[in-house]
């Protein structure tokens, strides 16, 4: 780009999963700063971590060529490789293994999200069924809730702030862990008069904000939730027009409720009954205009998969559902009368073989869609159901995400394949066999997304600068790796552009209809579906299943009895983790400004307690679980429930190339041992870890 010359690029953001869209300034072509865009926010803002995204152009931290390991795997010795080199490595391994043990025996995982069409296209092309994605360590239990409940996992509906009345945050920290316009639209309601309860373990930003705040024992989130619709039946507070029309198993839940009394309830909960019975009145009195947000950060045990689905079976009380100020269906294309984007994926024939993770054959009930990269480590070492010897890793750090990285690496040192496509090193990367450095989101074009929502539209992540040092983007990536491999027909396109030409084919738009907003709109106003006839539930009976039919099929009950939480051992507090605003868990400590604003995270513990153990805040103190022992900075502070200890997730880098982040704070899912495991919502049970605290010596 010339000297002097300025421009703007509409794009979306990709320093976390939210990815807003933005608009990015551009002078002499480095980026000069990244607002939101205001077509689609209504303003220009953004969080700090969308801001900090100017950074990664030049940070000589990133990756920034091929690299193929030159050494033992994980011992950091790599050898820099030119792009044919590294693609060619690849290619000729993946097609010995394919042709030894079958397509079936690649792994491909991501992130997850609206850009996964290509990763899916490319190991179905492979002759794999085997994608899946990060859920499994974090929204699993919540995406699989709904699904079996309703036919619709929760992407699929959108909160609609703008007409609520009443909200209930169960430790969903909107304020911190934040999704920028979801907090505007937060703060927004709160200003309209919005009414808030806020619960969690431990008070925090958001729950500054709230008319209500009750910290409530760890884990018992469900039984709040059992009391609070046993309060609703027995007084007869539900919509009984809706749940007539739109609910199947009625019956069934008043039985099952009736013993979780109030009274029960303050047992478990620490909550006062007088107060669940208050709030199960304001639910009533606010609804359907309710929204009930269990967000991710609620209690991952092993049963809170049912305290998710009691979550929807109260929308479903309230009559929420296609609700204004409720849950809104989000929309697709083909509800504004045009065919579908099309996806690559859909041009590659079907694979006929089972999933390694048991997904659709021994867990029925959970979607192909998420699956369960927790089980990647199993299958690799016992070979079961068939052989895995290749895992293709694309911007996802299963290392980092999931609980007891020990377990998970000892599956991939076993690998004979072992690929790594990111922007940053990860520890899944540093003990992979090929890192492949890709574009960042401002150096790269991405495929066309729908965006789903009331008023559904089609988004663009658009190159704002060119790439820096040897990096590569996506499209570019796989399409190399396809040709090599003789899948070359599935993707096909020479660049970025002609992909999306490709893809906006039948929908009736052109590359250019993005560039007046960075967007295309498909609808002028939000759709509404008729809540008396048009509601669309997936499940067998086109009803809300209170009795699932899926459960039913995978020989689940709908109504096990409650089973209290794990309570800590004597001498132990359970561990639980979140996010700020400043940070992507561990994806963004080492970007040079968020780094400056948080180096590193520390231990809250209760004033209390802390006391007990002689600690004051900004001692070093000992965490430890599994033989496992991480030492971090402590937090002394009223506002924690005693049974609970609290540290943000991510830090302790052990990768020498972050010096920025490297062995800042603690990491703390390396003291989650042996909950590399399965819950009943294909969740890892992570809130069940419980740690030892002591002053360093
Ligand atoms: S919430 Fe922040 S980091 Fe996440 S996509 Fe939006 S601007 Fe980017």
């Amino acid at each position: 780009m010339p000297e002097g010359t300025k421009k703007s690029v509409y794009s979306v953001c990709s320093m976390c999963t939210v990815r807003c869209p933005i608009e990015v300034e551009v002078e002499n072509g480095a980026v000069r700063h990244i607002w939101g865009n205001p077509h689609l926010l209504g303003g220009h803002y953004l969080c700090p971590r969308g801001a900090a995204g100017k950074v990664f152009q030049n940070d000589t931290e990133r990756l920034q060529h091929p690299m193929i390991r030159d050494g033992e795997r994980g011992s950091g010795k790599w050898k820099k490789a030119s792009w044919d080199e590294a693609l060619d490595y690849i290619a000729s391994n993946l097609k010995k293994i394919i042709s030894k043990h079958g397509g079936e025996s690649v792994v491909l995982g991501d992130r997850g999200g609206p850009f996964t069409d290509m990763q899916k296209a490319f190991i179905k092309a492979l002759g794999s069924p085997n994608y899946f994605n990060h859920h499994g360590a974090c929204s699993n239990s919540v995406h699989n809730a709904h699904n079996a409940m309703t036919g619709h996992r929760r992407n699929t509906v959108a909160y609609d702030w703008k007409n609520c009345d009443y909200c209930i945050l169960y430790g969903r920290n909107i304020l911190e862990s934040i999704g920028t316009k979801e907090a505007k639209d937060f703060i927004d309601a709160l200003e309209r008069g919005m009414k808030f309860t806020h619960i969690d373990v431990r008070w925090n930003y958001t729950a500054a904000k709230a008319d209500r705040f009750l910290m409530l024992k760890p884990g018992t989130d469900y039984a709040l939730n059992l009391a609070l619709i046993n309060v609703i039946v027995k007084e007869k507070l539900y919509d009984a027009a809706f749940v007539e029309r739109w609910v199947t198993g009625m019956k069934e839940l008043v039985a099952f409720v009736e013993p979780y009394t109030p009274e029960w309830a303050e047992k478990e909960t620490g909550i006062p009954a007088k107060q669940i019975v208050t709030i199960a009145h304001e639910l009533a009195e606010a609804k359907p205009a309710v929204i009930l947000y269990q967000g991710w950060m609620t209690a991952w045990t092993e049963n809170d998969y049912y305290f998710r689905r009691s979550i929807y079976m109260l929308y479903a009380l309230l009559g929420g559902y296609e609700a204004k100020g409720g849950l809104l269906f989000n929309k697709n294309e083909t509800h504004t009368g045009r065919k579908p984007l099309r996806k690559l994926v859909d041009g590659v024939p079907k694979v006929n073989k089972k999933r390694f993770d048991g997904v659709g054959w021994k867990y029925k009930h959970l979607s192909p869609d998420y699956g369960l990269a927790q089980m990647l480590p199993y299958a690799i070492l016992k070979e079961d159901p068939y052989p895995v010897k290749a895992f293709i890793n694309y911007r996802f750090d299963p290392l980092s995400a999931f609980p007891d990285p020990e377990a998970f690496k000892k599956g991939l040192m076993k690998l004979d394949l072992l690929v790594t496509v990111d922007v940053n090193y990860s520890h899944t990367g540093w003990i992979s066999d090929v890192i492949l450095p890709e574009a960042t989101y401002l150096e790269r074009t991405d495929p066309a997304i729908a965006k789903g929502g009331p008023k559904p539209a089609l988004w663009l992540r658009r190159q704002a600068v060119e790439p820096q040092y040897d990096s590569k983007p996506k499209w570019w990536i796989f399409k190399q790796l396809a040709e090599r491999l003789g899948i070359g027909e599935y993707f096909p396109y020479n660049s970025a552009e002609e992909l999306i030409e490709w893809q906006l084919k039948d929908i009736g738009f052109q590359l250019s209809d993005f560039d007046a907003k960075g967007y295309i709109e498909l609808a002028k106003d939000q759709i509404l579906w008729d809540r008396s006839d048009g509601l669309k539930f997936k499940t067998p009976s086109g009803k809300i299943e209170f009795v699932s039919s899926m459960l039913q099929d995978s020989g689940l009950p709908s109504f096990p009895p409650y089973e209290s939480p794990k309570s800590p051992p004597k001498g132990h507090y359970r561990l639980l983790t979140g996010k700020i605003a400043i940070h992507t868990q561990g994806t963004t400590l080492n970007n040079l400004y968020l780094n400056e604003l948080q180096p590193e995270n520390t231990l809250w513990i209760n004033t209390n307690e802390a006391k007990k153990l002689g600690i004051k805040t900004g001692d070093t103190v000992e965490v430890s679980s599994n033989g496992c022992v991480q030492t971090v900075k402590a937090s002394v502070t009223d506002f924690i429930h005693p049974d609970a200890v609290y540290t943000l997730h991510g830090f302790g880098r052990e990768i020498p190339q972050q010096t920025r982040a490297y062995k800042r704070g603690m990491r703390d899912n390396t003291l989650m041992g042996g909950l590399l495991t399965v819950a009943v919502g294909g969740n890892c049970p992570i809130t069940d870890c419980f740690v030892r605290v002591k002053k360093a010596s």
